[in-house]
Protein backbone atom coordinates (compact mmCIF):
# COMPACT_ATOMS: atom_id res chain seq x y z
CA UNK A 1 0.00 0.00 0.00
CA UNK A 2 1.11 3.83 -1.00
CA UNK A 3 1.06 5.94 2.48
CA UNK A 4 1.07 9.93 1.29
CA UNK A 5 3.95 11.29 2.61
CA UNK A 6 5.36 14.70 2.80
CA UNK A 7 8.83 15.46 3.73
CA UNK A 8 9.15 19.30 4.68
CA UNK A 9 12.80 20.54 3.85
CA UNK A 10 14.87 20.28 0.75
CA UNK A 11 18.27 20.13 2.22
CA UNK A 12 20.95 17.07 2.18
CA UNK A 13 18.30 14.97 4.54
CA UNK A 14 15.30 16.32 2.88
CA UNK A 15 16.23 15.63 -0.54
CA UNK A 16 18.06 12.38 0.33
CA UNK A 17 14.86 10.95 1.73
CA UNK A 18 12.70 12.11 -1.31
CA UNK A 19 15.34 10.87 -4.00
CA UNK A 20 15.42 7.26 -2.54
CA UNK A 21 11.97 7.04 -2.37
CA UNK A 22 11.86 8.06 -5.59
CA UNK A 23 14.10 5.56 -6.85
CA UNK A 24 11.77 2.79 -5.70
CA UNK A 25 8.93 4.38 -7.72
CA UNK A 26 7.40 5.47 -4.18
CA UNK A 27 5.81 8.91 -4.51
CA UNK A 28 6.15 11.73 -2.03
CA UNK A 29 5.72 15.64 -1.93
CA UNK A 30 8.71 17.68 -0.91
CA UNK A 31 7.47 21.35 0.89
CA UNK A 32 10.09 23.65 0.76
CA UNK A 33 9.90 26.79 2.15
CA UNK A 34 12.49 28.52 -0.46
CA UNK A 35 11.08 30.33 -3.48
CA UNK A 36 13.50 28.56 -5.22
CA UNK A 37 16.43 26.46 -5.53
CA UNK A 38 19.43 28.95 -5.33
CA UNK A 39 17.42 31.16 -3.66
CA UNK A 40 20.17 31.60 -1.32
CA UNK A 41 23.66 31.10 -1.37
CA UNK A 42 24.31 27.35 -0.99
CA UNK A 43 27.09 27.35 1.58
CA UNK A 44 30.72 25.73 1.49
CA UNK A 45 31.91 21.79 0.78
CA UNK A 46 30.58 19.57 2.93
CA UNK A 47 32.79 16.15 3.18
CA UNK A 48 31.03 13.25 2.66
CA UNK A 49 32.21 10.43 4.49
CA UNK A 50 32.43 6.85 3.31
CA UNK A 51 29.73 4.83 5.70
CA UNK A 52 27.70 7.76 6.16
CA UNK A 53 26.82 10.05 3.09
CA UNK A 54 28.78 8.10 0.48
CA UNK A 55 26.60 4.90 1.81
CA UNK A 56 23.12 7.59 1.24
CA UNK A 57 24.18 8.38 -2.02
CA UNK A 58 25.01 4.61 -2.97
CA UNK A 59 20.94 4.19 -1.68
CA UNK A 60 20.01 6.69 -3.98
CA UNK A 61 22.04 5.63 -6.82
CA UNK A 62 24.02 8.58 -6.99
CA UNK A 63 27.94 7.31 -5.62
CA UNK A 64 29.41 7.24 -9.30
CA UNK A 65 28.10 10.77 -10.04
CA UNK A 66 29.15 11.89 -6.70
CA UNK A 67 32.63 10.29 -7.40
CA UNK A 68 33.01 12.10 -11.07
CA UNK A 69 32.07 15.29 -8.60
CA UNK A 70 33.97 15.23 -5.66
CA UNK A 71 37.25 16.60 -4.97
CA UNK A 72 39.38 13.60 -3.11
CA UNK A 73 42.31 16.10 -2.71
CA UNK A 74 40.21 18.60 -1.11
CA UNK A 75 40.83 16.40 2.14
CA UNK A 76 43.91 18.18 2.72
CA UNK A 77 44.32 19.53 5.78
CA UNK A 78 47.27 22.13 7.06
CA UNK A 79 47.59 23.39 10.68
CA UNK A 80 49.51 26.41 11.84
CA UNK A 81 50.34 28.16 14.92
CA UNK A 82 48.62 31.59 15.29
CA UNK A 83 52.55 33.24 14.49
CA UNK A 84 51.82 31.09 10.97
CA UNK A 85 54.16 28.55 12.17
CA UNK A 86 53.30 25.26 10.30
CA UNK A 87 52.81 22.30 12.45
CA UNK A 88 51.15 19.78 10.70
CA UNK A 89 51.02 19.38 6.31
CA UNK A 90 48.01 16.57 6.14
CA UNK A 91 47.41 15.31 2.51
CA UNK A 92 45.50 12.14 1.23
CA UNK A 93 46.64 9.50 -1.24
CA UNK A 94 45.87 9.98 -5.04
CA UNK A 95 43.29 6.75 -3.94
CA UNK A 96 41.94 8.14 -1.12
CA UNK A 97 38.26 8.47 -1.16
CA UNK A 98 37.47 8.14 2.71
CA UNK A 99 35.94 12.04 3.26
CA UNK A 100 35.97 14.34 -0.21
CA UNK A 101 35.02 17.41 -0.23
CA UNK A 102 31.51 18.18 -2.54
CA UNK A 103 30.29 22.04 -2.84
CA UNK A 104 26.92 22.30 -1.31
CA UNK A 105 25.27 23.26 -4.65
CA UNK A 106 26.72 20.64 -6.70
CA UNK A 107 25.51 18.23 -3.58
CA UNK A 108 21.98 19.76 -3.82
CA UNK A 109 21.86 19.55 -7.94
CA UNK A 110 22.81 16.12 -7.91
CA UNK A 111 20.49 15.08 -5.12
CA UNK A 112 17.40 17.46 -6.70
CA UNK A 113 17.76 15.28 -9.84
CA UNK A 114 14.33 14.78 -11.61
CA UNK A 115 12.40 15.51 -7.90
CA UNK A 116 9.32 17.28 -8.49
CA UNK A 117 9.82 19.87 -5.01
CA UNK A 118 7.08 22.38 -4.41
CA UNK A 119 9.44 25.51 -3.97
CA UNK A 120 7.81 28.16 -1.74
CA UNK A 121 5.52 25.84 0.66
CA UNK A 122 6.65 26.98 4.11
CA UNK A 123 5.05 25.13 6.94
CA UNK A 124 4.05 26.64 10.02
CA UNK A 125 2.93 24.16 12.32
CA UNK A 126 1.65 20.36 12.01
CA UNK A 127 -1.22 18.96 13.82
CA UNK A 128 -0.29 15.13 13.89
CA UNK A 129 -3.67 12.55 15.30
CA UNK A 130 -6.13 14.06 13.19
CA UNK A 131 -8.81 11.60 11.69
CA UNK A 132 -7.63 12.04 8.51
CA UNK A 133 -3.34 12.12 9.44
CA UNK A 134 -1.20 14.37 9.93
CA UNK A 135 -2.52 18.15 9.50
CA UNK A 136 -0.18 20.04 7.42
CA UNK A 137 -0.52 24.01 7.95
CA UNK A 138 1.19 26.12 5.53
CA UNK A 139 2.44 29.91 5.53
CA UNK A 140 -0.48 30.75 2.70
CA UNK A 141 -3.21 29.81 5.25
CA UNK A 142 -3.08 26.47 3.36
CA UNK A 143 -3.51 22.82 4.62
CA UNK A 144 -2.60 19.19 3.95
CA UNK A 145 -3.03 15.91 5.45
CA UNK A 146 -0.54 12.96 5.23
CA UNK A 147 -0.22 9.65 6.32
CA UNK A 148 3.32 11.11 7.47
CA UNK A 149 5.40 14.36 7.36
CA UNK A 150 8.92 13.92 8.14
CA UNK A 151 10.55 17.19 9.56
CA UNK A 152 13.87 17.34 7.58
CA UNK A 153 13.37 21.20 8.22
CA UNK A 154 17.19 22.13 10.13
CA UNK A 155 17.69 23.96 13.57
CA UNK A 156 14.45 26.13 13.89
CA UNK A 157 12.10 23.11 12.67
CA UNK A 158 8.71 23.75 12.48
CA UNK A 159 8.02 20.41 13.04
CA UNK A 160 9.59 19.49 16.28
CA UNK A 161 6.87 20.93 18.35
CA UNK A 162 4.89 18.20 17.13
CA UNK A 163 6.91 15.83 18.63
CA UNK A 164 9.36 17.63 21.20
CA UNK A 165 9.52 21.06 23.59
CA UNK A 166 12.92 20.86 23.43
CA UNK A 167 14.74 23.93 21.37
CA UNK A 168 18.94 24.93 20.38
CA UNK A 169 20.77 26.38 22.88
CA UNK A 170 23.47 28.09 22.20
CA UNK A 171 26.99 26.23 22.38
CA UNK A 172 29.26 29.56 23.86
CA UNK A 173 30.99 29.36 20.24
CA UNK A 174 29.85 31.96 17.90
CA UNK A 175 31.18 31.91 13.96
CA UNK A 176 31.64 34.78 11.26
CA UNK A 177 31.76 33.04 7.89
CA UNK A 178 32.84 34.49 4.81
CA UNK A 179 34.69 33.85 1.02
CA UNK A 180 37.09 35.19 -1.41
CA UNK A 181 36.73 34.13 -4.85
CA UNK A 182 39.04 33.43 -7.97
CA UNK A 183 41.46 33.42 -5.25
CA UNK A 184 44.17 31.95 -7.54
CA UNK A 185 44.30 34.75 -9.57
CA UNK A 186 43.56 37.40 -7.33
CA UNK A 187 44.95 36.22 -4.08
CA UNK A 188 47.76 33.83 -5.16
CA UNK A 189 49.35 33.69 -1.39
CA UNK A 190 46.26 33.13 0.15
CA UNK A 191 45.74 30.00 -2.14
CA UNK A 192 48.78 28.62 -1.70
CA UNK A 193 48.27 29.03 1.76
CA UNK A 194 44.72 27.17 1.95
CA UNK A 195 46.08 24.42 -0.80
CA UNK A 196 43.87 22.14 -1.96
CA UNK A 197 41.99 21.54 0.83
CA UNK A 198 41.75 23.49 4.55
CA UNK A 199 43.94 25.35 6.74
CA UNK A 200 43.09 25.89 10.38
CA UNK A 201 44.66 27.98 12.56
CA UNK A 202 44.26 27.81 16.39
CA UNK A 203 44.71 29.86 19.11
CA UNK A 204 43.10 30.72 23.04
CA UNK A 205 39.36 30.35 22.50
CA UNK A 206 40.01 31.40 19.09
CA UNK A 207 40.20 29.42 15.58
CA UNK A 208 40.71 30.32 11.79
CA UNK A 209 39.80 28.26 9.31
CA UNK A 210 39.93 28.48 5.45
CA UNK A 211 38.50 25.33 3.44
CA UNK A 212 38.70 25.99 -0.68
CA UNK A 213 35.27 25.04 -2.33
CA UNK A 214 35.38 24.71 -6.20
CA UNK A 215 35.95 26.99 -9.02
CA UNK A 216 38.81 28.87 -6.72
CA UNK A 217 36.15 29.35 -4.17
CA UNK A 218 37.55 29.68 -0.33
CA UNK A 219 35.36 30.04 2.46
CA UNK A 220 36.67 31.38 5.57
CA UNK A 221 35.15 30.54 9.19
CA UNK A 222 36.39 32.51 11.97
CA UNK A 223 35.36 30.75 15.27
CA UNK A 224 35.51 31.76 18.85
CA UNK A 225 33.69 31.94 22.71
CA UNK A 226 32.23 35.22 23.63
CA UNK A 227 28.64 35.52 25.01
CA UNK A 228 25.68 35.49 22.59
CA UNK A 229 25.26 39.16 23.26
CA UNK A 230 29.13 40.16 22.47
CA UNK A 231 28.18 42.21 19.28
CA UNK A 232 25.27 44.78 21.17
CA UNK A 233 27.23 47.90 20.16
CA UNK A 234 28.35 46.33 16.90
CA UNK A 235 26.40 46.55 13.35
CA UNK A 236 26.22 43.70 12.37
CA UNK A 237 25.31 44.80 8.65
CA UNK A 238 28.36 46.91 8.61
CA UNK A 239 31.36 45.23 6.92
CA UNK A 240 34.11 47.23 8.03
CA UNK A 241 32.96 47.30 11.86
CA UNK A 242 32.80 43.45 11.85
CA UNK A 243 36.05 43.24 9.72
CA UNK A 244 37.89 45.23 12.71
CA UNK A 245 36.07 43.53 15.37
CA UNK A 246 37.45 40.67 14.56
CA UNK A 247 41.05 41.95 13.64
CA UNK A 248 40.84 42.88 17.18
CA UNK A 249 40.11 39.46 17.77
CA UNK A 250 42.82 37.80 16.49
CA UNK A 251 44.94 40.36 17.55
CA UNK A 252 48.80 39.16 16.99
CA UNK A 253 47.94 36.48 14.65
CA UNK A 254 50.65 36.29 11.95
CA UNK A 255 49.33 39.31 8.94
CA UNK A 256 49.12 36.14 6.23
CA UNK A 257 46.23 34.47 8.42
CA UNK A 258 44.95 37.87 9.07
CA UNK A 259 44.65 38.68 5.14
CA UNK A 260 42.04 35.65 4.92
CA UNK A 261 39.62 38.66 6.88
CA UNK A 262 41.27 41.68 5.42
CA UNK A 263 40.33 40.19 1.80
CA UNK A 264 36.94 39.37 2.39
CA UNK A 265 33.66 41.31 1.28
CA UNK A 266 31.09 40.15 3.69
CA UNK A 267 30.53 38.14 6.87
CA UNK A 268 27.98 36.08 7.99
CA UNK A 269 27.04 35.98 11.45
CA UNK A 270 26.34 32.07 13.10
CA UNK A 271 26.31 31.83 16.46
CA UNK A 272 26.50 27.75 17.08
CA UNK A 273 23.36 25.96 18.33
CA UNK A 274 23.03 22.31 19.30
CA UNK A 275 20.25 20.37 20.65
CA UNK A 276 20.95 18.20 24.17
CA UNK A 277 23.29 15.53 22.78
CA UNK A 278 21.10 13.13 23.50
CA UNK A 279 17.71 14.52 22.07
CA UNK A 280 14.68 11.25 22.01
CA UNK A 281 10.78 12.02 22.07
CA UNK A 282 7.97 9.69 22.70
CA UNK A 283 7.04 8.46 19.42
CA UNK A 284 3.83 10.63 17.35
CA UNK A 285 1.91 8.73 14.89
CA UNK A 286 2.70 10.06 12.01
CA UNK A 287 5.33 12.84 12.50
CA UNK A 288 8.94 11.89 12.46
CA UNK A 289 12.24 14.45 12.25
CA UNK A 290 15.81 13.92 10.26
CA UNK A 291 19.14 15.60 9.95
CA UNK A 292 19.32 18.87 11.83
CA UNK A 293 15.35 18.89 13.22
CA UNK A 294 16.12 16.23 15.03
CA UNK A 295 20.02 16.30 16.50
CA UNK A 296 21.46 19.50 16.01
CA UNK A 297 25.17 19.53 16.61
CA UNK A 298 28.78 21.52 15.99
CA UNK A 299 29.52 21.96 12.76
CA UNK A 300 32.36 19.40 12.48
CA UNK A 301 32.01 17.33 9.48
CA UNK A 302 29.23 14.43 10.83
CA UNK A 303 25.34 16.91 11.08
CA UNK A 304 24.96 16.44 6.59
CA UNK A 305 26.42 13.16 6.77
CA UNK A 306 23.90 11.95 9.34
CA UNK A 307 21.23 13.65 8.04
CA UNK A 308 21.72 12.20 4.25
CA UNK A 309 22.26 8.55 5.63
CA UNK A 310 19.13 8.94 8.21
CA UNK A 311 17.27 9.76 4.92
CA UNK A 312 18.01 7.27 2.83
CA UNK A 313 17.61 4.42 5.70
CA UNK A 314 14.24 5.87 6.41
CA UNK A 315 13.51 6.15 2.35
CA UNK A 316 14.47 2.42 1.79
CA UNK A 317 12.68 0.94 4.96
CA UNK A 318 9.46 2.67 4.12
CA UNK A 319 9.84 1.21 0.37
CA UNK A 320 11.28 -1.73 0.76
CA UNK A 321 9.75 -2.63 4.16
CA UNK A 322 6.77 -5.37 5.37
CA UNK A 323 4.52 -2.56 5.29
CA UNK A 324 3.48 -1.37 8.98
CA UNK A 325 4.05 2.08 8.15
CA UNK A 326 3.47 3.35 12.44
CA UNK A 327 6.26 0.23 13.25
CA UNK A 328 9.08 1.22 10.59
CA UNK A 329 8.97 5.04 11.92
CA UNK A 330 9.13 3.72 15.45
CA UNK A 331 12.26 1.06 14.39
CA UNK A 332 14.25 4.30 12.00
CA UNK A 333 13.73 6.50 15.13
CA UNK A 334 15.58 4.33 17.61
CA UNK A 335 18.29 3.37 15.23
CA UNK A 336 18.76 7.48 14.40
CA UNK A 337 18.81 8.16 18.01
CA UNK A 338 21.55 6.03 18.95
CA UNK A 339 24.05 6.73 15.71
CA UNK A 340 22.96 10.45 16.18
CA UNK A 341 23.84 10.74 20.46
CA UNK A 342 27.05 9.11 20.18
CA UNK A 343 27.99 11.63 16.95
CA UNK A 344 26.57 14.48 19.05
CA UNK A 345 29.11 13.59 21.66
CA UNK A 346 31.97 13.40 19.58
CA UNK A 347 31.27 17.06 17.77
CA UNK A 348 30.60 18.32 21.63
CA UNK A 349 33.75 17.31 22.88
CA UNK A 350 35.37 18.31 19.80
CA UNK A 351 34.04 21.63 19.65
CA UNK A 352 35.17 22.10 23.41
CA UNK A 353 38.65 21.30 22.18
CA UNK A 354 39.00 22.92 18.85
CA UNK A 355 38.26 26.25 20.40
CA UNK A 356 39.43 26.27 23.35
CA UNK A 357 41.93 27.98 25.84
CA UNK A 358 44.92 25.28 25.05
CA UNK A 359 45.38 25.86 21.33
CA UNK A 360 47.34 22.40 21.74
CA UNK A 361 43.77 20.67 22.46
CA UNK A 362 43.24 21.49 18.92
CA UNK A 363 46.32 19.54 17.61
CA UNK A 364 45.99 16.56 19.80
CA UNK A 365 42.22 15.93 18.01
CA UNK A 366 43.77 16.36 14.90
CA UNK A 367 46.50 14.09 15.26
CA UNK A 368 43.22 11.79 17.61
CA UNK A 369 41.56 11.98 14.42
CA UNK A 370 43.96 12.04 11.47
CA UNK A 371 45.21 9.08 9.27
CA UNK A 372 49.00 8.70 9.65
C1 LIG B 1 29.66 26.30 8.75
C2 LIG B 1 29.13 24.91 8.69
C3 LIG B 1 29.89 23.90 8.11
C4 LIG B 1 29.41 22.58 8.06
N1 LIG B 1 30.18 21.61 7.49
C5 LIG B 1 29.72 20.33 7.46
C6 LIG B 1 30.51 19.27 6.84
O1 LIG B 1 31.61 19.47 6.32
N2 LIG B 1 29.99 18.00 6.86
C7 LIG B 1 28.76 17.73 7.42
O2 LIG B 1 28.36 16.55 7.41
N3 LIG B 1 28.01 18.70 7.98
C8 LIG B 1 28.44 19.98 8.00
N4 LIG B 1 27.68 20.97 8.56
C9 LIG B 1 26.36 20.62 9.11
C10 LIG B 1 25.34 20.56 7.99
O3 LIG B 1 25.30 21.78 7.28
C11 LIG B 1 23.94 20.28 8.54
O4 LIG B 1 24.00 19.26 9.51
C12 LIG B 1 23.03 19.84 7.40
O5 LIG B 1 22.85 20.88 6.45
C13 LIG B 1 21.67 19.39 7.94
O6 LIG B 1 20.84 19.04 6.86
P1 LIG B 1 19.27 19.11 7.02
O7 LIG B 1 18.73 18.68 5.70
O8 LIG B 1 18.86 18.38 8.24
O9 LIG B 1 18.92 20.64 7.29
P2 LIG B 1 19.20 21.95 6.43
O10 LIG B 1 20.41 21.80 5.59
O11 LIG B 1 19.15 23.08 7.39
O12 LIG B 1 17.95 22.04 5.46
C14 LIG B 1 16.68 22.41 5.94
C15 LIG B 1 15.79 22.79 4.76
O13 LIG B 1 14.47 23.02 5.27
C16 LIG B 1 13.95 24.23 4.73
N5 LIG B 1 12.99 24.75 5.70
C17 LIG B 1 13.25 25.29 6.92
N6 LIG B 1 12.12 25.64 7.53
C18 LIG B 1 11.11 25.31 6.70
C19 LIG B 1 9.69 25.42 6.79
N7 LIG B 1 9.12 25.94 7.88
N8 LIG B 1 8.93 24.97 5.76
C20 LIG B 1 9.52 24.42 4.64
N9 LIG B 1 10.87 24.30 4.50
C21 LIG B 1 11.65 24.73 5.52
C22 LIG B 1 15.19 25.12 4.57
O14 LIG B 1 14.95 26.16 3.65
C23 LIG B 1 16.22 24.09 4.07
O15 LIG B 1 16.14 23.92 2.68
C24 LIG B 1 28.14 22.29 8.60
C25 LIG B 1 27.36 23.31 9.17
C26 LIG B 1 27.84 24.60 9.22
C27 LIG B 1 27.00 25.71 9.85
Amino acid sequence: MRHRIAVVGSGPAGLTFARVLHRHGYPVAVLERDPAPDARPPGGTLDLQEGLGQLALDKAGLLAEFQALSRPEGQAMRILDADGTVLRDWRPRPDDRANPEIDRGQLRDLLLGPLDVQWGRGVTQVVPGTRDGALVHFADGRQETFDLVVGADGAWSRIRPAVSSVTPHYTGVTLFETSLDDVDTRHPDLARLVGDGSVAVYGVNRALVAQRNSGGHVKVYAQFRAPLDWHTNLDLADVEAVRSSLLALFDGWAAPVLDLLRHATAFVHRPLYVLPVSHTWTHVLGVTLLGDAAHLMPPLGAGANLAMLEGAELAESIATGPGDLDETVRAFEEQMWARAGRWAKITTAGLERLVSPDPAEALALFDQVQPS
